[in-house]
């Protein structure tokens, strides 16, 4: 899993998706290596977001500020 240490509390490094409960909906929180969280609400959301999300890889080093 990922071993790098968080900066953020309460949020461990890494991909967390919690809210699978039939009930509610699906929240996926993502801490990438670079400290940018981003957050997935729903199923479509949270399934894109996990799918796109590589451990220790950092896409928005690779995008670049061009978008901001
Ligand atoms: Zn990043």
């Amino acid at each position: 899993m990922i071993e790098q240490p968080a900066r953020v509390e309460g949020i461990p490094a890494g991909l967390t998706v919690r809210g699978l409960d039939r009930d509610q909906t699906p929240v996926a929180d993502w801490l990438c290596a670079c400290g940018r969280h981003e957050r997935a609400t729903g199923g479509a959301a949270v399934t894109a977001l996990t799918a796109s999300v590589i451990a220790g890889h950092c896409p928005h080093r690779a995008a670049g500020r061009a978008a901001a």
